[in-house]
């Protein structure tokens, strides 16, 4: 992977850029290189993107160039700069993406809370642990397998957001006005994660990512996420 020398300021942070090209999107970094879990984050965008690859072949170039930031201390999410169709696309990355938050004793897995609030897909299938069984992914050199997959696959649930504003764009800005107040029928989010009942736009991310990793789901569920303008996979 080339890097670049240039260096820029985040606030009081120096980032190192730097520039590679995975399927069909140029994905630009900026991180610090001895901070953080970063090699551990740079591989889970890379096996990420094997992962949506062999579901979505074309849909990559969509989103590209995609810009991913990479700090220990800042949430993971997906933006826009500025905040609306056509801004440039910025993913951070925090190393909150290998975070545990097992459920409470007796809650369920998929819409249990744990005590970092509502779980997610990466959650679910950290607890399976099912990276161990899959072969050929890029390194993730400093984590356990379950702290890869639960970092992998918060990286898949990120693209998710930037693929679906690509798909449906008029759609994922207008669910977005309304994130705050928008219903996900308690029913139907409930059967994908709990994360999932916060809002459409959360509700679209978790069952991508779901679907990435061979999650199966019920035709409620599936009716829902297109109606939310979901990629089709
Ligand atoms: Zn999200």
């Amino acid at each position: 992977m080339p890097y670049s020398n240039s260096v820029a300021e985040i606030g009081t942070f120096s980032a190192y850029m730097s520039h590679f090209f995975i399927g069909g999107v140029v994905v630009h970094s900026s991180f610090n290189r001895t901070a953080g879990f970063h090699n551990d984050k740079m591989g889970c965008v890379q096996n990420a993107v094997r992962f949506i690859m062999e579901r979505l072949p074309d849909h990559l170039p969509r989103i590209s160039p995609l810009n991913v930031m990479m700090h220990p201390r800042i949430a993971c999410e997906a933006c826009w700069r500025p905040e609306g169709p056509g801004g440039e696309r910025i993913m951070f990355v925090g190393d909150k993406i290998f975070h545990t938050n097992d459920h409470y004793p007796g809650q369920s897995p998929i819409f249990g809370e744990g005590p970092k609030g509502k779980r997610g897909i990466p959650d679910q299938l950290r607890d399976a642990g099912i990276v161990n069984e899959i072969r050929g992914l890029a390194p993730v050199p400093d984590r356990s397998p379950s702290e890869a997959m639960r970092g992998i696959a918060a990286v898949v649930h990120e693209f998710g957001h930037f693929l679906h504003e690509a798909n449906r764009p008029a759609l994922f800005w207008s669910l977005k006005m309304v994130s705050n107040t928008a219903f996900v029928a308690p029913d139907i989010g409930m059967q994908v994660s709990g994360y999932a009942t916060i809002n459409p736009l959360e509700f679209v991310a978790e069952v991508f990512t779901g679907l990435v990793f061979g999650l199966r789901y019920s035709e409620g569920v599936i009716a829902q996420y297109h109606a939310f303008g979901g990629v089709d996979l």
